[in-house]
């Protein structure tokens, strides 16, 4: 802690892994004398740097840009970009660390990176993103590539700001390398399913585990917290497995809808007009409550989906979820609850998915854009989202099998983490003191 002094969200994450590990290092001393834990908390690289751009009225704007390196073992750095206010670097590092285990829990061959900017994308016009996005990628340009680093989306990173990134790598290297970065439109490089990826595939690892328990999604009641890109297309597929999605929100307020989300109107204002989510209230009529300011966790709920950011479920919110009938939780985004709100989740006995688990599904489905990038092929969504299907009953399985030979059953945090760092350990022992 004392090495990295004010990274909270990192010391969270390192902290959160590192009390599962007990177990794997009485049985691998190995990996405790090769100090691979001290080794996985230091970055392989971390690259900090200006980005100066114009705003509409012609005045000089700075901001600070982030790609931190974790950790290669797997494969070339792989883990998105975040553009929001609160950026620094220690969201960039937890985000970082939590990506080394869960691109290793994938199977896929990807190592562990992410990066970001503190800039807001939020109220900004085209013209400014663009500009943004050219002047971030006209210093990231020299640290990324193919077979070094591939960056994608997070926050405030979606489909227009990866063309604006893209076009500008394109430009300064004079090299069409598709595999450069994923996220990409479709018809210049992007892979059908990667939007719906990361929302699918949290939908699809709940649907494991609620199997668990002799039950499905058919006709449970579902609260998700956000309304961007993993908070859409977790509503989408829990209700086409049946599931009646009532409430989601944004960083302003959330919505109560008990005749279900209306995934075509919320994608309307939220994806094509920019708009707020009141304004779903507006429009869909009498059935519909608007709460500014509150937070979504107050909506009773037997599944919960948290799909916005970091420590946004907090113990309060957990305890009283878990008094009014709750039965899951599966994590959409990166660390949404607090460790505090985790262990009420898993003193009571409820299905708890952590991220690096739940929401693998985004990163594979990179992974899956890179390979027919490699190919020069395109896949069908059927058999691309056969393959995440796959690939999430495949993390699912693994997670649970290693909570059970560790002696934690039903335990996916630790199936989870000891399941990653084991295969990644193991990579890092191979390949010498790197
Ligand atoms: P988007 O930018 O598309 O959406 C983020 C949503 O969360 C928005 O509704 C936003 O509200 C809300 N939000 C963001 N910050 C806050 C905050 N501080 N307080 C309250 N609400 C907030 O991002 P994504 O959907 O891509 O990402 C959501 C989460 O999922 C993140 O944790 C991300 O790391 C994780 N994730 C994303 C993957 C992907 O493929 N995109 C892959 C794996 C994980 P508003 O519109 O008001 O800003």
């Amino acid at each position: 802690l004392a090495r990295n002094p004010g990274e909270k969200e990192f010391h969270q994450a390192v902290v959160e892994v590192f009390e599962s590990l007990g177990p794997v290092l009485d049985k691998h001393p190995e990996f405790v004398d090769a100090a691979v834990l001290q080794r996985l908390c230091e970055p392989e690289r971390q690259i900090i740097f200006r980005v100066p751009w114009s705003d509409d009225q012609g005045r000089v704007q700075i901001n600070r840009g982030f790609r931190v390196e974790f950790n290669s073992a797997l494969g070339p750095y792989k883990g998105g970009l975040r553009f929001h206010p609160s950026v620094y670097l220690g969201i960039v590092k937890f985000l970082g660390f939590e990506q080394i285990f869960k691109n290793a829990l994938t199977g896929m061959p990807i190592g562990g990176g992410k990066g970001g900017s503190d800039f807001d994308p939020r109220g900004k016009s085209d013209g400014e993103v663009m500009r943004f996005c050219q002047s971030f990628m006209t210093e990231l340009y020299r640290h990324i590539g193919e077979y070094t680093d591939v960056p994608a989306g997070d926050i405030g990173v979606g489909g227009r700001e990866i063309g604006y990134l893209f076009g500008q790598y394109k430009r300064i290297t004079n090299r069409y390398e598709s595999g450069v970065l994923t996220g990409k439109g479709i018809g210049w490089g992007g892979s059908l399913v990667r939007p719906e990826a990361t929302g699918y595939g949290t939908v699809l690892f709940t649907q494991e585990m609620l199997k668990t328990r002799g039950t499905s999604f058919d006709g449970q009641r579902v609260v998700v917290s956000g309304s961007g890109n993993v908070a859409t297309f977790a509503i989408a597929k829990a209700q086409q497995f049946g599931a009646k999605v009532v409430a989601c929100s944004d960083s302003s307020g959330y919505i109560v809808d008990e005749a279900g989300i209306d995934v075509d109107l919320l994608r309307q204002i939220k994806e094509k007009e920019r708009g707020r989510l009141k304004e779903y209230a507006v429009r869909r009529g009498a059935s519909v409550s608007y709460v500014e300011g509150g937070s979504v966790w107050d909506v009773d709920t037997a599944v919960a989906l948290p799909c916005a950011t970091q420590n946004e479920l907090n113990t309060e919110a957990a305890t009283r979820l878990v008094k009014n009938g709750l039965i899951a939780v599966a994590e959409g985004a990166n660390m949404p609850s607090t460790s505090g709100a985790v262990s009420v989740f898993q003193d009571a006995g409820i299905l708890f998915g952590p991220g690096k688990a739940a929401n693998a599904g985004g990163v594979a489905t990179s992974a899956l854009e890179m390979q027919q990038n490699a190919s020069r092929d395109a896949w069908s969504f059927e058999h691309t989202e056969q393959r995440l299907t796959e690939i999430m009953v495949g993390i699912h399985d693994r997670c649970a099998e290693t909570a059970e030979t560790y002696g934690s059953p039903g335990n996916y945090v630790v199936g989870a983490n000891i399941a990653g760092f084991v295969k990644v350990a193991d990579a890092m022992l191979a390949q010498g003191l790197i």
